[in-house]
């Protein structure tokens, strides 16, 4: 392809496929693919006025050659660089050595197109009958391979040496093969055509046939300035291609550099985002701890609460806060003027219980009543233990009528504790009641009056309940005075 491009004169495009020839030309392993690509560069950039570049790849294909003909095109392309870059460069060895590779290629045009530069050579060294010499003798070979050009420039070759030596005929006869040739093909301006248009306005005007020299002085001019201005269209295309890779390679680089800053970047950013998450864990993972920490200090603040305020034995409240709430529910009862009553329950004769039965049965019992009670209360009742075997109720939105039906509701439930382990264990309880209605709603009056209660209860022969009579208040001091020990006085006390 990049042949045929040349013959097209499409320079640059031709150029521009030579980069990634020799690019790709490490990784092709075919013999004879190799020596073509390194042909076709030594040749190319030889165009380019590149001898040193077409040198370098002509030695090359010479190192891989493995034919004599191949040898011969190296030596051809190599002697032509020679020659191209100042002529004198060819040494006698390196002609001989050329010379040798191309006789024994046999038959092949390449070695006459050699022998052509060797001519040249001659010529430029001032040894014209030399050139001549080796120029004729294979004069007719060249011509039987039908390739004009190379029969061009034996012919132009002859024209130039036969001039050195002064025989201008020969000389002009052979510019005019020159011509002719190029007329018959119309080929665009060669080296050859520039040089045979010279060589014949020279002949011309040394015969001062000087109608005839001017003219041919003309083509002359003409065809060097196409042969230049093909060349500089040569060198053109190389140096614009060349800057155009170099461009695309700083481009490349640019890229490459602007790509490893991103990823860079790219990096710094992931690390940053991971260090960040690092801290959102930590401080998870703090918050986590607190919340944690917290919750078990809520956690056992509520369970002291709940131990400061509950009997320990039964769970329902001490007498302290029980107290505290039914004083609480008195005062609500009071703004909202809602009845309420207070029942207190001492069990009758516990004394035996524990004396018959042992202390951990009398704490059982005491549970059981206590659960007895339980079932039969409203979650607005207030349930506690007094002290020993003695309980309070404060019982709101109560009546008096309701009360006793309600206290006997409760005595019947304790009178009905049963132990299964312990079958003849006998519970009872007595009750006193006093009411707002009747006593107010002070607790302490309130206390006085169902103490008062429960002590005629007792009296009356226990496991029953006594409303208190309030047609009896006004002998609750005196009452009061007479009774000493009983556990109530202790409550009454600290309320
Ligand atoms: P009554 O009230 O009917 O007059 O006779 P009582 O035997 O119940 O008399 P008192 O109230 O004087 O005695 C209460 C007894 O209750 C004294 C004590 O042995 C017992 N007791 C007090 N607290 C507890 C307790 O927590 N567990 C047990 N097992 N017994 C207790
Ligand atoms: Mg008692
Ligand atoms: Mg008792």
């Amino acid at each position: 392809m990049v042949d045929l491009l040349v013959t097209q004169s499409r320079y640059e495009e031709a150029y521009e496929r030579l980069g990634p020839l020799l690019s790709q030309l490490p990784q092709v392993a075919e013999k004879r693919a190799r020596i073509q690509a390194l042909g076709v560069a030594a040749q190319l950039y030889f165009e380019a006025g590149q001898y040193d570049l077409a040198e370098n790849y002509a030695e090359q294909l010479l190192k891989e050659s493995d034919s004599p003909k191949s040898t011969c095109i190296g030596w051809y392309y190599k002697l032509d660089a020679l020659v191209g870059s100042g002529g004198m460069k060819a040494s006698g060895a390196e002609i001989r050595d050329g010379t040798d590779a191309c006789n024994k290629a046999g038959d092949v045009l390449i070695s006459d197109m050699f022998k052509a530069i060797v001519a040249r050579v001659d010529i430029q060294k001032g040894q014209p009958a030399e050139a001549i010499k080796l120029l004729t003798k294979n004069y007719l070979h060249v011509q039987q391979k039908r390739f004009p050009p190379a029969v061009a420039n034996f012919d132009e070759l002859l024209a130039v040496a036969y001039w050195q030596t002064n025989d201008f005929d020969r000389a002009k006869n052979f510019a005019l093969r020159v011509v002719a040739s190029n007329q018959r093909g119309g080929s665009i301006y060669s080296e050859s055509m520039a040089t045979a248009y010279r060589i014949l306005y020279q002949v011309e005007k040394r015969s001062g046939n000087l109608g005839a020299a001017l003219a041919y002085h003309e083509k002359y001019m003409a065809a060097d300035k196409g042969y230049l201005n093909d060349v500089s269209a040569k060198v053109l295309a190389y140096q614009i291609v060349k800057q155009r890779v170099l461009a695309k390679r700083l481009q490349i680089e640019s890229l490459d550099k602007r790509n490893k800053i991103l990823t860079l970047q790219g990096q710094l950013d992931r690390k940053a985002a991971e260090t960040s998450r690092l801290w959102v864990v930590l401080l998870l993972s703090l918050l986590a701890f607190i919340a944690f920490v917290t919750y078990r200090i809520w956690r056992s603040q509520l369970r002291f609460m709940r131990l400061a305020r509950r009997d320990g034995l039964t769970g329902i409240f001490n007498r302290q806060h029980f107290l505290a709430e039914a004083e609480r529910l008195l005062q609500y009862c009071r703004k909202s003027s809602r009845e309420a009553c207070l029942v207190l329950i001492d069990l009758d004769h516990f004394k035996v219980v524990n004396d018959t039965f042992g202390h951990s049965i009398g704490d059982r019992v005491l549970k059981r009543a206590v659960e007895a009670c339980q079932k039969h209360l409203r979650s607005t009742d207030v349930f506690g233990r007094l002290g020993g075997e003695e309980f309070g109720i404060l019982l709101p939105e109560c009546s008096l009528e309701q009360v006793s039906v309600r206290a006997e509701v409760l005595r019947l439930a304790v009178a009905s504790v049963a132990m299964d382990d312990v079958l003849d264990v006998q519970v009872s309880g007595s009750f006193g009641i006093a009411a707002t209605a009747g006593s107010g709603y002070e607790l302490r009056d309130l206390l006085i009056d169902a103490d008062d209660a429960l002590y005629q209860a007792k009296h009356d022969g226990r496991n029953r309940t006594v409303v208190f009579d309030a047609s009896k208040a006004d002998t609750r001091s005196r009452q009061r005075k007479s009774r000493s020990g009983q556990a109530t006085g202790e409550a009454l006390d600290h309320a």
